[in-house]
């Protein structure tokens, strides 16, 4: 837990959030500036600062946010038509907040990966 982490905030209950999926070691959330009709993020609950470092750092529990994201997948509907999930990561990547979050996203045609 980190004091000055936006998301170990919401973690912590300190930082109001849309909870739509909780386990022991993941925490899943509505956007909140949402770029999709469903945008959730979903996150570990212990910090790590990207997708990079968690990979590395702890395989099992990479698998585990990656698992509630496959659940809230599901639960929203998005199963039949498809959604992208993305972890945004460092500086080229764009990411903003420093906690690994994947990207859930869907609900209508998301287009082309990347803008060229
Ligand atoms: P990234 O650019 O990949 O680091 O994405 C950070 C995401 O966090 C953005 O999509 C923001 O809209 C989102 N975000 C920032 N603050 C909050 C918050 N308090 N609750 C939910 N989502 C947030």
């Amino acid at each position: 837990m980190s004091s000055d982490c936006l998301f170990c905030r919401i973690v912590a209950g300190e930082i109001p959030a849309t909870i739509v999926r909780e386990t022991a070691t993941t925490l899943a959330f509505r956007d909140i500036d949402p770029k999709a009709p469903v945008h959730v993020l979903v996150i570990p609950k212990v910090h790590y600062a990207d997708v990079a470092t968690l990979g590395q750092g702890d395989p099992e529990l990479a698998g585990q946010v990656l698992a509630t994201a496959a659940e809230v997948a599901e639960a929203e509907g998005l199963l039949a038509d498809g959604f992208r999930l993305l972890f945004n990561t460092g500086g080229y990547g764009g990411q903003e907040v420093f906690h690994v979050h994947a990207h859930l996203l869907g609900g209508v045609p998301l287009g082309p990966m990347l803008a060229r």
